[in-house]
């Protein structure tokens, strides 16, 4: 995604994770969560309106939980699909 849309999702969300409220810290850093999935609305990845800060324990349950597809499949792709999340 956009770095500015990033930027513009962290001002508007505070730094704060939306969930938890944590500002975020080295063991759990905050990030971007996609409310609708990229990989089905790819076209929603730098929309503002689909972003919301979390931390990275929220984001894990979020996709752990939300989404099927995330328990079998993305088990082993996680840690790649997280860096690449966090590099943008
Ligand atoms: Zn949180």
């Amino acid at each position: 995604m956009k770095k500015q849309v990033r930027a513009e999702v962290f001002l508007r969300d505070g730094f704060v994770c939306k969930k938890c409220g944590t500002a975020g810290s080295k063991r759990n850093p905050l990030t971007i969560h996609h409310i609708m999935p990229k990989s089905k609305y790819p076209k929603l990845v730098n929309d503002p309106d689909n972003c919301q800060v979390l931390c990275r324990e929220c984001y894990d349950i979020e996709h752990g939980v939300s989404r099927g597809e995330a328990r079998t499949k993305k088990r082993t792709r996680r840690r790649r699909y997280w860096e690449r999340e966090m590099t943008g």
